[in-house]
Order: C-alpha cells, then sequence, then structure tokens
C-alpha cells in the first residue's frame, strides 16, 4: 500500500512528496532525487498505524558528496 508523505529539501527548500510503500516496513531509508534541484537526499522514513490508517514520516538528509 503506497501513501503519499512530504519531505523538505535540505538544499532548496522545495517541499517534495514521495509515495511511501508503508507495508515494506516501519522503518525504511532509501535516496531520492529533489523534484525542483535534483539533489539527493536520504530519506529516513517512519511508518505509523494509527485508527487503521497507515502514516509515513520522513526525515531527509542532504547526500553528503555534493555539499
Ligand atoms: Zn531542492
Amino acid at each position: 500500500m503506497l501513501v503519499d508523505a512530504p519531505f523538505d529539501c535540505q538544499c532548496c527548500g522545495a517541499v517534495n512528496v514521495t509515495s511511501v510503500d508503508v507495508s515494506a516496513g516501519r522503518k525504511q531509508s532509501y535516496t531520492e532525487d529533489c523534484q525542483n534541484c535534483c539533489r539527493p537526499h536520504l530519506l529516513y522514513i517512519t511508518v505509523e498505524v494509527r485508527d487503521g490508517e497507515a502514516l509515513a514520516t520522513i526525515d531527509a538528509e542532504p547526500e553528503s558528496d555534493f555539499f
């Protein structure tokens, strides 16, 4: 199951929305590029279930080589 979750680009500040596969686990991390400035970010995703609904929250970190 996919849910949309936002993260802020740490470089340009743009808000990106990504789809998280909440059935893939409560803690996930992967790399995704900012849709505005194309810098890669490491996303640390936490999945919670509240009232039967899955919510994903994201901490974004810029990938170090680019900064
Ligand atoms: Zn950006």
